[in-house]
């Protein structure tokens, strides 16, 4: 018999996870285990805890309490820029991206700074390379047409597109993403769905979404939060069959 054990290890482990802010808790003991190679997707009505959820899991913030494990290493208190490095990349962090720059420059910067023998004198055939893998990344995000284009001058879809190929930059192995479609016309969130199915068929993808409908179809699991606390967790069917979860978001009328 295989052992499940294998099978099962989760990328990423949340145990008792808070955060307060102040004496408001955001965030109240939530234990939730992420499944390696599948689409988790963390869902809530506006002020769940969402957003502190996945800025703890990022490393964004430390925790009040509780411990994150990565690969079953505990990873609490890392400091973020370690986290590129230990395989754990997320987006959109609008500052990851620079307006002056072109599309293909800011993913090669990007690439620049996460290799290893990073040099200001980059050699002449490294440069090439990383041009290629750049231009490869702007390509898997639907970008191929703007390689050239300043990034001040794409649309919002595009440049949200753009901070995903900047998280690619360092081959991540699980991806983090807040609200990706938020601000984004109908067009843009069925581009920006197909993109993320996509990239989840490759690597671990954590996503944060309140609309749940936008999410039902592509997530393997769904976490539901709610009041800073873990409501409920499963597959799409067994979140949606779930009383309270109905009750939580038909109370919203964001279902
Ligand atoms: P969501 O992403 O689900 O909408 P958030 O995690 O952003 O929810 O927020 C959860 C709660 O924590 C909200 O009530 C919010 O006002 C509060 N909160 C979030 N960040 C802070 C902060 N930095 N300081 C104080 N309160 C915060
Ligand atoms: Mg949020």
């Amino acid at each position: 018999m295989v052992s499940s054990s294998a099978i099962e290890q989760p990328i990423l482990r949340a145990e008792g996870l808070g955060m307060r802010f102040g004496g408001f808790t955001a965030l109240n003991g939530v234990s939730v285990a992420f499944p390696e190679g599948q689409l988790t997707a963390i869902i809530g009505p506006n002020g769940a805890g969402k957003s502190t959820f996945f800025n703890l899991l990022s490393g964004a913030f430390a925790p009040s309490a509780g411990r994150i494990f990565f690969r079953g290493r505990d990873i609490t208190g890392t400091p973020q820029h370690r986290f590129a490095r230990l395989g754990i990349a997320k987006s959109f962090q609008i500052t990851n991206v620079f307006p002056q720059l072109t599309a293909l420059e800011n993913v090669r910067f990007a690439i620049q700074c996460m290799s290893q023998r990073f040099n200001i004198w980059t050699p002449r055939h490294r440069y090439t390379e990383m041009s290629a893998r750049a231009a490869e990344l702007l390509e898997m995000v639907g970008l191929d047409r703007h390689y050239h284009r300043l990034t001040m001058n794409l649309a919002h879809g595009e440049q949200r597109a753009l901070e995903i190929a900047v998280a690619l930059a360092c081959d991540p192995a699980l991806l983090l993403l807040d609200e990706p479609t938020a601000g984004m016309s109908p067009e843009e969130t069925t581009a920006m769905m197909g993109l993320i199915t996509r990239l989840a068929s490759e690597r671990t993808v954590i996503l944060v979404e309140h609309k749940m409908k936008l999410v039902m179809g592509i997530s393997n699991r769904l976490i539901v939060l709610h009041h800073g606390e873990l409501l409920a967790e499963g597959t799409p069917e067994e979140v949606r069959a779930n009383d309270e979860v109905r009750r939580v978001y038909l109370g919203q009328g964001n279902h």
